[in-house]
C-alpha cells in the first residue's frame, strides 16, 4: 500500500460519550469481557482508542453531495460508507453533527461519489481544509451534483434515519449508479493512502 500526505480526522466531529452509555443514558449491554477491557481510566480515552483502532479498517474516501434550492451544492468527505442491501438497493453513510446533517433533511437526496487516487485534494478540500486552488467540479445527474471524475457515483433517495449515539445513520435507496475503473483513494490509519487496482 502506498502511503500518501498525513491527514487526520480531525476535521471530524469529535464529541466524546461515556462508554457504556447510549444517547438516553441507558446503560448499554456490554459484555463482562468488555467492562473489563474499558476501566475507568480507559473510559476517557475511549472515543480515540476507537477511532485509532478502526483506522487500521482501510476504506475508500468519498465525497457525499446534495443540492439545495436556497444554498446550492453542498460537499462533504466521509469513508462511513456502507453498502447495506442489494435488494432493495440500499446503502447508507454515517454522519456526525455537519452542516451536510442540517442540510439532508431538507432535500431528502444524496450522492456519493468514490474518489480516485488522484483526488486526495479534492478529499482534504471537503473535510474543510481548502486544498483546492480552484473551484471543485461538478457533473450533474438529474438534480443530484457529483464530484467530477470520481471512480463510482451512487445517486440515494434517504428512507430511513437512525440515530446512533454521536452520528446518525442516513440509509438510501439507490436510484442511479455507474463506475468506472482506475485507482482508489484510500484512508487508513488517519492518513490518505493509495493502493493499484
Ligand atoms: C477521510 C475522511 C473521512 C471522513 N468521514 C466522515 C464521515 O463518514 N462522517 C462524518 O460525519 N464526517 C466525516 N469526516 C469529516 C467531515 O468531512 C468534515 O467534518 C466536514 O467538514 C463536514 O462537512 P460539513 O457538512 O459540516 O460542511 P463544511 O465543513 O461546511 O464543508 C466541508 C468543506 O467543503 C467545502 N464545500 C462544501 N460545499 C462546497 C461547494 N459547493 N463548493 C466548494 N466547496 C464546498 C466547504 O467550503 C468546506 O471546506 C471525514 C473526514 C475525512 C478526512
Amino acid at each position: 500500500m502506498k502511503r500518501t500526505a498525513k491527514l487526520g480526522h480531525g476535521t471530524r466531529p469529535a464529541r466524546s460519550r461515556t462508554a457504556g452509555r447510549a444517547r438516553s443514558g441507558t446503560p448499554v449491554n456490554v459484555t463482562s469481557a468488555g467492562m473489563a477491557a474499558l476501566t475507568p481510566t480507559s473510559r476517557s480515552t475511549a472515543p480515540r482508542r476507537l477511532r485509532d483502532a478502526m483506522g487500521r479498517f482501510a476504506t475508500g474516501v468519498t465525497v457525499i453531495t446534495t443540492a439545495d434550492a436556497d444554498e446550492g451544492v453542498h460537499g462533504m468527505t466521509a469513508n462511513g460508507v456502507l453498502s447495506v442491501s442489494l435488494d432493495p438497493p440500499l446503502v447508507l453513510v454515517s454522519l456526525g453533527r455537519c452542516r451536510m446533517a442540517e442540510i439532508l433533511p431538507r432535500t431528502g437526496r444524496y450522492g456519493i461519489s468514490v474518489l480516485t487516487a488522484e483526488q486526495q485534494d479534492v478529499a482534504a478540500h471537503f473535510a474543510g481544509q481548502h486544498a483546492l486552488t480552484g473551484t471543485p467540479r461538478f457533473q450533474w445527474e438529474g438534480s443530484l451534483p457529483f464530484v467530477a471524475g470520481s471512480l463510482a457515483q451512487l445517486g440515494c433517495r434517504v428512507t430511513d434515519v437512525h440515530p446512533a449515539g454521536d452520528h446518525v445513520l442516513w440509509i438510501g435507496r439507490v436510484e442511479h449508479m455507474t463506475h468506472r475503473d482506475g485507482d482508489p483513494l484510500l484512508f487508513y490509519a488517519g492518513r490518505f493512502a493509495g493502493i493499484r487496482a
